[in-house]
């Protein structure tokens, strides 16, 4: 296998939290992932929270780094603050987003609107990192489309723009079907885009969450995976089986169509990613830890 394999994690709330992370991280860091994302939350709420672990990433592991950031809720002064302290703490890749805007009291999504004074979409961003430093940048893509570009080829243009703007790899929503991620490729392509598209794989830990997500970001949920987990809400070891199962059976499929590279969204767990690593022999070869 010469494909990449990367690691997203999330900023933790807590100090329990972040004991379970750093937990994940070791237990995930023999592998030896070609790098491993910490994502930004939504409105840059983690914003001190993103920074400290990724400087906790730099000073105690060998993994490289990647900084997710988004323009929501900030001037682009402010964007180029928190990109020039990336860069100052030994940062060199950064994952850039628009973001969405935080959800409501109530917890519903609202509509995004770009800040006045600010990078109004990801595009813009990408354009404002190369000023600042010669990052690498990765942008976000979506199998199914962004639930707010109008079609297909809509999206698509908007990605080409970020790749033109100076994006070096694609890396996508989560879905379902390796047929999904096929099609969009192949789309992708005669779009004229050319950089890496890698596969961004959730595996399902929490069933009802999962579908939430899917909703707010327009992916598609197949009734085999409601059949697969019915039941299960009360069974997490049974749950985390058949999750295995479904997520290596996804990335097989697209192997078998040439995919060699592989994002996974951890959920700052380490059991899942470990496991089906293993089973698809992705990442360096290591005993199982005993953590
Ligand atoms: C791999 C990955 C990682 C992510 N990490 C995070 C994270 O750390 N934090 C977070 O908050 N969110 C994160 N997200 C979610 C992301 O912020 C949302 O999906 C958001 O809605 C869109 O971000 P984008 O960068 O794709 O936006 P964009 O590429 O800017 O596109 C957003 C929408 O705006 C449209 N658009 C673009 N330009 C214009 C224009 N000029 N006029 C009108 N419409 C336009 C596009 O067509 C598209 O529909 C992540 C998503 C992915 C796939």
């Amino acid at each position: 296998m010469s494909g990449t394999l990367s690691f997203e994690f999330f900023p933790p709330k807590t100090p329990a939290m972040e004991e379970s992370l750093w937990r994940s991280i070791q237990r995930l860091a023999p592998l030896k992932p070609d790098f491993v994302s910490v994502t930004y939350g939504a409105g840059g709420s983690t914003r001190e929270r993103t920074h400290s672990t990724l400087q906790r990433l730099l000073a105690e592991t060998q993994l490289v780094p990647a900084a997710h950031l988004t323009c929501v809720n900030a001037n682009r002064d402010e964007v180029d603050e928190v990109a020039q302290a990336y860069w100052d703490a030994g940062v060199r890749h950064i994952v850039a987003l628009r973001g969405d805007a935080p959800a409501d009291a109530a917890g519903n999504f609202t509509r995004y609107l770009p800040h006045p004074e600010g990078y109004a979409f990801a595009v813009d961003l990408v354009a404002g990192l190369k000023r600042i430093g010669d990052f690498e940048v990765s942008v976000a893509g979506y199998p199914e489309r962004h639930p707010e570009s109008a079609d297909l080829s809509d999206d698509l243009d908007n990605l080409k723009r970020k790749v033109d703007a100076g994006a070096t790899r694609v890396i996508t929503q989560f879905f379902f079907e390796a047929e999904t991620f096929c099609r969009f490729v192949e789309n992708a392509r005669k779009a004229g885009i050319t950089v890496p598209i890698v596969p961004g794989i959730l595996p399902v830990t929490n069933f009802a969450q999962v579908q939430k997500f899917a909703k707010a970001c327009g992916a598609a949920v197949p009734d085999w995976m409601g059949g697969l987990f019915e039941g299960l809400d009360g069974d997490p070891e049974t749950r985390q089986l058949v999750s295995a199962s479904v997520a290596v059976k996804l990335c097989e499929k697209l192997r078998d169509n040439g995919v060699e590279d592989f994002h996974f969204y951890t959920l700052n767990r380490a059991d899942l990613t470990l496991a089906i690593c293993r089973m698809l022999g992705l990442g360096a070869r290591v005993p199982a830890s005993v953590a």
